[in-house]
């Protein structure tokens, strides 16, 4: 979600020495023993009886056997409580005495009575994940802890730890700046494999370089990362778009940017909105430009984010001309384009044996004088089909040009809102009726046009279910 407020605040917390009161004796509360201990806190259970597994731990001393029944002053000096008992009064009654103290207190399987839940948990220590879904979806969240336990090698946690027996040296060796970026090269070089398949000399070594390397150049350089973010829907990101945008330390984005997509910029990195509303530039193109030259002489990763695809009415040569002019280093990550995305979910393919052999996309963006300069001739053919960016308010002249330079006015068009997201809308018809369909449905934009035979196919295609 990228509204709304957190059920809950995730942290970590330090519970080495501390005490712990654990109301329970059976199998649940074991449970929650071992998982405590792991974080070595020291546990006093509360319970008539205790089963094996908690009796043996008793008595070797890993855990306090501190009672028979619950009573409220057991909890002095506890930094948590954990109510695991089948006795839903009793548990009641731990979390209300634990409230009353100030003391945070989970009850099992009661999120109700909880000021604590504990997530699933992927174990790769000293790296560790949790998961929570506030309590909305439990299996979901242990299906993601599934998924993340096979898509992270064991040796993860091999990796945390040699990372961590490294820092003071390279602490030492570079400033605050270049520090992340040796780490960063470093989990992108071999040497990070190294470390995952046990060879930690090689990898010690290798690292050395790198932080000397590094060091001998002083401030680390700064790059830039134009980025295409596609049409709206997050997971039609590329991995190298996502790889890019969690590594950056600022982001310049605009208003075609999902908030969706945002989420997935690296937490700590500056957000800078540089607009672009059809009648409004929020920045003018050249302060862009020279935004993007300046923050990365300054020596920051600049995440430079584009709704679509940066090469395709999205300016993105004219950035990169000036960066060029500036000998600054940048990479060029292509993106769904809105003709792609918008057709794919609407169900209508660009192209078809039958019906549109060719496929043009065009801007219906009007000049300064509010004339649209296209190619009409080129454009009102048969047997293709045409993309138009930007048209939105430039529909009836659309319309009527293409009539008027011979298509039929019963020729198919549809216009695509929003596409791709949950909001997409799908308003078909053709040439002579679509752009009254269109004012009545009072659309928000973006809006991509789509002309050609191709739209028929969408009646039988369409797979997403979307109103029109
Ligand atoms: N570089 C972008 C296009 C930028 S121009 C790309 O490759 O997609 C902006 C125009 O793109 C909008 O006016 C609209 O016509 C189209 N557009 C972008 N995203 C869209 C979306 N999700 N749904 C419909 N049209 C979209």
């Amino acid at each position: 979600m990228t509204s709304g407020s957190w059920p809950y605040y995730p942290v970590f917390m330090r519970l080495r020495g501390q005490r712990v009161l654990l109301v329970g004796g059976g199998e649940v509360a074991a449970r929650k023993l071992r998982l405590l201990l792991r974080a070595d806190a020291r546990v006093h259970v509360v319970a008539e009886q205790l089963n094996d597994e908690l009796a043996e731990l008793c008595a070797s001393g890993e855990a306090v056997h501190a009672g028979v029944a619950f009573e409220p002053r057991q909890l002095g000096g506890c930094r948590l409580a954990v109510a695991a008992t089948d006795d839903a009064a009793l548990n009641r009654r731990v979390a209300d005495a634990a409230e009353a103290q100030g003391i945070p207190v989970n009850v099992v399987d009661d999120s109700t009575l909880s000021s604590f839940v504990t997530p699933a948990i992927v174990d790769r220590s000293p790296l560790l994940i949790a998961i929570s879904t506030g309590g909305a979806a439990p299996v979901l969240a242990r299906r993601l802890r599934e998924r993340l336990e096979a898509m992270l090698p064991s040796a993860y946690g091999r990796l945390a730890a040699f990372m961590h027996s490294r820092r003071e040296s390279v602490r030492s060796a570079a400033a605050h700046t270049a520090r992340r970026a040796i780490w960063e090269r470093f989990l992108d070089s071999p040497a990070a494999e190294q470390v995952l398949t046990g060879n930690e000399a090689r990898a010690t070594s290798d690292l050395q370089e790198m932080a000397q390397q590094r060091a001998g150049v002083g401030e680390a350089k700064g790059e830039v990362y134009l980025v295409g973010a596609g049409p709206g829907d997050p997971d039609l990101l590329t991995f190298k778009a996502l790889r890019l945008m969690q590594q950056c330390d600022v982001v310049l984005y605009d208003r075609l940017v999902a908030p969706e997509i945002l989420e997935l910029v690296r937490r700590d990195a500056r957000r800078m909105f540089v607009g672009k509303a059809r009648s409004q530039h929020a920045v003018p193109q050249d302060e862009i430009n020279d935004e993007l030259v300046r923050l990365a002489q300054s020596g920051q990763r600049v995440l430079r984010l584009k709704g679509g695809d940066p090469f395709i009415f999205g300016r993105g040569g004219e950035e990169i001309d000036r960066l060029m002019e500036h000998g600054i280093p940048f990479q060029v990550v292509p993106g769904i384009t809105a003709a792609s995305g918008c057709s794919a979910y609407a169900g209508i393919p660009l192209t078809h044996r039958d019906y549109a052999q060719a496929c043009v996309f065009v801007t219906g963006h009007a000049r300064a004088d509010g004339t649209l300069d296209l190619h009409w001739d080129q454009l009102a053919r048969r047997g293709q089909t045409v993309v138009v960016y930007m048209g939105l308010a430039t529909l009836p002249e659309l319309c009527a040009r293409l009539i008027e330079h011979g298509l039929p006015p019963d020729w198919p068009a549809a216009m695509i809102d929003d596409g791709t997201s949950p909001r997409q809308r799908v308003i078909a018809g053709t040439l002579a009726d679509l752009p009254q369909r269109v004012s009545e449905a009072n659309l928000k934009g973006p809006s991509l046009l789509i002309v050609g035979e191709v739209v028929r196919l969408r009646e039988r295609l369409s797979w997403r279910g979307e109103s029109s």
